[in-house]
C-alpha cells in the first residue's frame, strides 16, 4: 500500500437509495424525550440548512432527484473517497432502551439487521479544522466521547461538530486509568467532567466510556457512573489505528452494529498521517465491506420523562 492508502475514487450516483432514505428519514418522533432536542438532524440526506419534513405524509419528490446524490458524490471525490451507502433511516424502535435509573448496561456494539457501524472519536486532542470542513462535506455522523482537560482550552473546536448534529459524551476529567482509582476518585472523574461538558454542550452526556475500557464491568464504576448522570457505558468492537482497523473478530470483519472507536489524533501520533488522513482510511475501510455509517444516538433510547 503507498503511504496514504487512498481508494481511487469512482463518483457512484445513489439517487435512488438516498430518496428512499429521504421518504422514510421521520419515524414520526415517537420517542422524544429528553434527549430529542439535542438530537439534531440525523437525516445524512436534507441539504444543509433545509428543515426535514416533520410529517409522515410528506410525499418524496418524484422519481429522480440526483441533486443531492450528485453533491455527495463530489463532496467525497474531494476527499479522494468512494462514498459509502446511505444509512437507512433511524429505527423507530430503539435496539438499545435506557432507564434512568439503576445500574447502567455495558455494550460494544448494538443489535440491528441494519448493515450499519457506528463511529466514536475520543479524547480530544487534536483540533484540525480539516476536520471539521471533512465532517461538513460527507455527513459522517460521529459521536465523540471527551475528555475535560484535554478540550478545555478549545471547547469550542467541537461544537462545530456539535453543531453538524454530532453528540458529546464524557470520556472523564483526565483519562485516569479508573480501575485503579478510590471510589471517591472514580466519581470525580466521572461527575466533574459531566458537569463541564453539560455546561459547555448544553446537555448532559447520555454514555460514557472509560479510558482504555478500564473498569467498565466493575461494579465500583458502575456505581460511579450511575450517581454521575451517563446511562450507559460504551465500548468498542474495532479500533482505528493509522491505516486500518484492529478487529476483535478473529475473521478481522466488520458485523452490523459494531462500534468503531477512532481517536482525535495529529501527525504527532499518526507518524505523520493527519486527523483527515487517518479517518479517510477508516472511512475507505467501512466502504470496502459495504458498510453505512449510522448515528449512535439514532439507535438508543433515553430514558423516558
Ligand atoms: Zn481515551
Amino acid at each position: 500500500m503507498n503511504r496514504h492508502g487512498w481508494s481511487r475514487t469512482t463518483a457512484y450516483a445513489v439517487g435512488a437509495a438516498v430518496l428512499l432514505a429521504a421518504a422514510t428519514g421521520c419515524s414520526g418522533g415517537g420517542d422524544s424525550g429528553a434527549a430529542s432536542a439535542a438530537l439534531a438532524p440525523s437525516g445524512t440526506t436534507a441539504p444543509a440548512g433545509s428543515p426535514s419534513p416533520r410529517t409522515g405524509t410528506a410525499t418524496p419528490p418524484p422519481s429522480a432527484a440526483p441533486a443531492p446524490a450528485a453533491t455527495d458524490a463530489a463532496a467525497w471525490a474531494k476527499w479522494n473517497l468512494t462514498p459509502l451507502p446511505p444509512a437507512p433511516p433511524a429505527p423507530a424502535d430503539k435496539p438499545v432502551k435506557l432507564q434512568r435509573t439503576g445500574p447502567v448496561p455495558v455494550f460494544s456494539e448494538v443489535k440491528t439487521a441494519d448493515k450499519v457501524v457506528f463511529v466514536t472519536i475520543d479524547d480530544g486532542a487534536e483540533k484540525d479544522p480539516k476536520f471539521v470542513e471533512m465532517l461538513t462535506d460527507l455527513k459522517v455522523p460521529v459521536s465523540m466521547f471527551l475528555t475535560r482537560d484535554i478540550v478545555k482550552d478549545d471547547y469550542g473546536y467541537f461544537k462545530k461538530l456539535q453543531a453538524l448534529g454530532n453528540h458529546v459524551h464524557n470520556h472523564t476529567v483526565d483519562h485516569a486509568q479508573l480501575s485503579k482509582a478510590a471510589p471517591e476518585k472514580q466519581r470525580s472523574e466521572v461527575c466533574d467532567a459531566q458537569a463541564a461538558l453539560t455546561q459547555q454542550y448544553g446537555t448532559p452526556p447520555l454514555l460514557f466510556r472509560p479510558p482504555y475500557g478500564d473498569g467498565a464491568h466493575t461494579p465500583a464504576l458502575n456505581s460511579s457512573v450511575q450517581q454521575c448522570g451517563p446511562r450507559a457505558i460504551v465500548l468498542w468492537r474495532e479500533s482505528m489505528q493509522i491505516h486500518d482497523m484492529q478487529y476483535q473478530a478473529a475473521d478481522r470483519k466488520l458485523r452490523p452494529g459494531d462500534i468503531v472507536l477512532a481517536h482525535f489524533r495529529g501527525p504527532k501520533d499518526l507518524k505523520g498521517e493527519t486527523m483527515t488522513q487517518m479517518f479517510g482510511e477508516m472511512l475507505a475501510r467501512i466502504q470496502e465491506q459495504g458498510f453505512a455509517v449510522a448515528r449512535l444516538e439514532d439507535y438508543i433510547a433515553a430514558p423516558a420523562g
